[in-house]
């Protein structure tokens, strides 16, 4: 065993990882720019630079940077230096990509597969269907450096089992992360999947808000939040489940599949709207079914569509009020329905929010749309791999 193994922070790349950070925005940087940076003595800086070339992590970049003197070169951040693999396994549709280190898409699918087979089923076509997408932009497995998970339902974040899920039969407490990593080579992350897309729009929008929320109003309803720049899931995990907060309605005793009455969800999901414009008459089976309607302008379809907006609305002037969001970002199926679900959840947001908290408040459709979870799902790979903590680990491996 060497000292280094012993001691853990003696490698001599130590503190290479947040120099990489500070590279990761994407610009290109001389030896002499990196010193000055980070204060740091400019052997320390060439050791650490060292460190990452070594691994690829930083390549010397084409532009040479000429200033006054000779030219010196100057050192990016290397987004190709590996792969990440992501999923996004909805109720019934599942999409995945195949990404650099910049959450860049290489390669991606979209295609329905039920998460009610099962684990087994779900998981063995995902490691198929990996293995395909990276023939088809010409990579290896073992280019892959980790595999980012979201699933329709609670996980527990420390083991990334799902608990009780109440769409998903037989995975309750199925060791996905174990089950996948066995197969695929590589560490496995597995979260909500509307945490997973509270996280893409954060990062697709970077510069913008550090306090945000993603709620997604599909079959059911859930929120993510994004607090101060980084998910926020709660003790254990469940932070976000708004779906089952009480809410006053005409249909307040109408009962939710989580066996209580008069939940946010089974009030104004799509489901239950569906299910409300299916015994009025109409052919509705789900919530696309209910944006198909108010498209064409069906007027029970649209002032259905506005009181659940308006339901939704209840519940988020509360959380406005207790967390003020600069952002509020609204997906899932539902939000297809654009303004008509919109005008309702404005409506009560800012006539039942404090006027401090809803000053610069933005209320808005998803702008990843579909790709959000995605997206959310290699980011949060990502950021796992490249913090700089692990990059020290890893370097002196
Ligand atoms: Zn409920």
């Amino acid at each position: 065993m060497t000292e280094s193994m012993l001691t853990g922070t003696s490698s001599p790349a130590a503190g290479a990882g947040a120099l990489l950070s500070l590279l990761r925005d994407g610009r290109a940087r001389t030896r002499a720019e990196l010193v000055e940076l980070t204060g740091l003595a400019r052997s320390t800086v060439s050791l650490r630079l060292d460190a990452l070339l070594s691994q690829r992590w930083v390549v010397p970049a084409d532009d040479v940077i000429s200033s006054g003197g000779r030219p010196a070169t100057a050192f990016a951040f290397n987004k190709s230096a590996r792969i990440v693999l992501a999923a996004d396994l909805g109720a019934t549709h599942a999409r995945l990509a195949v990404t650099d280190l910049a959450a860049t898409m290489l390669a991606e699918q979209e295609v329905e597969m039920p998460i009610a087979r099962g684990p087994e089923a779900v998981l063995t076509w995902l490691v198929d269907a990996f293995r395909e997408l990276l023939t088809e932009c010409d990579r290896r497995l073992a280019d892959v450096c980790g595999v980012g998970v979201g699933l329709p339902g609670p996980v527990e974040h420390d083991t990334g089992k799902p608990v009780n899920p109440p769409i998903m039969p037989g995975w309750d407490g199925f060791p996905v992360p174990d089950w996948l990593g066995a197969r695929l080579g590589a560490p496995v992350l597995v979260d909500n999947d509307v945490n997973m897309m509270a996280l893409g729009e954060y990062w697709a929008g970077r510069s913008g808000a550090e306090h945000l929320i993603y709620v997604k109003i599909g079959t059911g309803i859930g929120c993510g939040i994004i607090s101060g720049r980084s998910l926020h899931r709660g003790a254990q995990g469940a932070a976000g489940d708004i779906g089952h907060i009480r809410v006053p309605s005409s249909e307040e005793n109408v009962v939710c599949r989580c066996g209580n009455v008069g939940c946010l969800e089974a009030v104004a999901g799509g489901a239950a709207l569906a299910a409300r414009l299916h015994a009025a008459g109409h052919e509705t089976a789900d919530s696309r079914d209910v944006v198909r309607l108010v498209r064409a302008g069906d007027t029970e379809a649209i002032q259905l569509v506005r009181q659940a907006g308006r339901e939704v609305g209840v519940v988020l002037a509360s959380i406005v009020n207790f967390f003020n969001p600069a952002v509020i970002l609204i997906g899932g199926d539902l939000a297809g329905a654009g303004e008509h679900l919109l005008a309702g959840l404005r409506e009560v947001i800012y006539s039942r929010s404090l006027p401090l908290a809803t000053q610069h408040l933005s209320i808005r459709v998803s702008e990843l749309g579909d790709r959000a979870g995605v997206v959310g799902a290699a980011v949060m790979m990502i950021e796992h791999m490249l913090s700089p903590e692990a990059v020290d680990q890893a370097l002196s491996a």
